[in-house]
């Protein structure tokens, strides 16, 4: 259809003779192909212009550098292959279309993977760039989410073991269901509080659904992305509500928007930067867009009045942003009370810990905020200075590196000394080997997508508090990561591995 001389003439006609622009001419060329084929008395030729329409558009899409994500084409269940997908990408996949996707690059934390964790598809991140050459439209693939496993064109042995494997997965899943009821806590029943990591309503039925004590993390951006206008104070106070609503006296925390990095709003037509994870992002888009972030606290603030609503800034990297943050929210409820409009004067306020300078001045910010979270995500990126989604510097993104341990002991000792909360929401916390490191570094609750909540359950109760203690000061001592991984394989998966 490229090499269609129509078109491509047509293309030529409207840059050459009444100069326009590239796309607008591809865009001219389209619509005139487009009334000829209405014209047509023939059904099977009017179909064709669908054909047309997809071209064009997509030469469009190419011509401006956009991503082809038109997964409504997808019919039926199928695993989906893509150099790379974008978070609003991944907010259109629905679980019944898509089995799984594999992506070429793109790492564990990316967004990407956090939201195909949330959506229970399989996934396999970063396979390597070339993979896409190497497998063809209807072979047949297996993924094994897991361990990263796939395979292409299987053999009946391939499929047997697979069919093995699956099994025994469902057989693990259905065996820590018995912690779905019970609550969060070590062995020696210290209380350890386990919540859910979420993006929209859906995500928070699967945290009650797996016995999610709260919401650590409500990533609010998700709800901003996909759409062509931004959500009112009224939508996102119907969303807000109905969350704080099911959980009803437990914990709901709610971020504000933290866009920037690899998550983009298309309708805030932020500019492409240089350098996105370092740039403008999270809060500091709240602070200089007043009213974008009133709009969000208002509606945070009447939802509070239907459950326990803790209010989150995100990548706060300064007092300033705390102070300012706090007078806005200040200025919204001043604003909510001359309406007469109802909410809870004591809401919580607290801040994402995901940036080094915010962990060492964690003892200055424990004074004005009512609880920490910690973000590992960025924390360690920023730690390491390591793109969490680049796949090339993978091998050097490091959970257990003696640093990084440090400051979120730091965080978690600053937390204590002044009497607030300390929890963790990055992905760590839902690794279950690292859960009894973080208990024992002092942190107080854990926050994960829904499907590794019992997971984690079951892993802390198999250490007692002390136990816990003494495995991370072995780690706060330890020189390198790769001496605390031993120490994470010699203690704590020795004691998980007949999970
Ligand atoms: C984090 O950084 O660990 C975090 C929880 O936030 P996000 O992954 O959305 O950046
Ligand atoms: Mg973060």
């Amino acid at each position: 259809m490229l090499n269609d001389v129509a078109l491509k003439e047509k293309i030529k006609y409207y840059i050459s003779n009444e100069k326009r622009d590239a796309t607008w001419a591809v865009e001219l060329a389209k619509q005139d192909i487009l009334k000829i084929f209405e014209s047509i008395d023939d059904e099977y030729i009017k179909e064709r212009a669908v054909d047309i329409k997809d071209t064009t558009e997509r030469i469009i899409r190419n011509l401006l550098g956009l991503s082809d994500n038109n997964f409504e084409s997808i019919m039926e269940p199928v695993i989906l292959v893509a150099h790379n997908l974008t978070p609003s990408d991944t907010a259109k996949l629905s679980k019944g279309k898509v089995a799984g996707f594999i992506t070429e690059v793109g790492g564990k934390t990316s967004h990407v993977a956090i939201m195909a964790e949330s959506l229970e598809i399989p996934a396999v991140a970063s396979i390597g760039v070339g993979f896409i050459e190497s497998i063809g439209n209807n072979d047949v693939a297996m993924i094994d989410g897991s361990s990263g496993n796939v395979i292409i064109n299987p053999s009946t042995e391939d499929e047997q073991n697979f069919e093995v494997l699956k099994e025994k997965y469902e057989l693990n899943r259905i065996k820590l269901t018995e912690f779905k009821n019970k609550q969060g806590s070590t062995k020696d029943n210290e209380i350890i509080v386990i919540e859910g990591n979420i993006g929209d309503v859906n995500d928070a039925n699967s945290v009650l659904n797996n016995g999610g004590e709260g919401i650590g993390l409500f990533r609010t951006e998700f709800l901003f992305m996909d759409k062509d206008t931004l959500p009112t104070e009224e939508e996102q106070f119907i969303i807000y509500k109905e969350v704080a609503s099911k959980f009803a006296d437990k914990p709901v925390i709610i971020r504000t928007l933290d866009i920037g990095g690899d998550k983009n709003v298309p309708a805030l037509s932020l500019p492409k930067e240089d350098n996105p994870f370092l740039g403008y992002r999270a809060i500091r888009i709240s602070l200089k867009e007043p009213s974008l972030f009133k709009t969000q606290i208002k509606a945070l603030l009447r939802a509070s009045a239907f459950g326990d609503i803790w209010i989150m800034l995100p990548m706060i990297s300064s007092l300033e942003e705390i102070l300012e943050s706090k007078k806005i929210i200040e200025e919204a409820k001043s604003e909510l009370k001359n309406n007469n409009v109802s909410f809870n004067d004591k809401i919580k306020i607290g801040i994402m810990m995901e940036i080094p300078s915010a962990a060492i001045s964690a003892n200055v910010y424990a004074k004005y905020v009512d609880f920490f979270s910690i973000g590992t995500n960025d924390l360690i990126q920023y730690t390491l200075a390591v793109d969490r989604i680049n796949e090339k510097v993978s091998n050097l993104y490091q959970p257990l590196h003696p640093s990084v341990l440090q400051l979120i002991k730091i965080i978690a000792s600053a937390a204590k000394n002044n009497n607030i909360v300390c929890g963790v929401c990055g992905e760590m916390a839902g690794e279950e080997t690292f859960a009894p490191v973080l208990v024992g570094l002092g942190v107080k609750s854990l926050s994960m997508s829904a499907s590794k909540i019992t997971q984690v359950k079951y892993a802390l109760s198999k250490f007692t508090m002390s136990e816990c203690k003494e495995i991370a000061s072995k780690m706060l001592q330890a020189e390198s990561e790769s001496e605390n991984r031993e120490i994470l394989r010699e203690i704590v998966d020795s004691v998980l591995k007949d999970t």
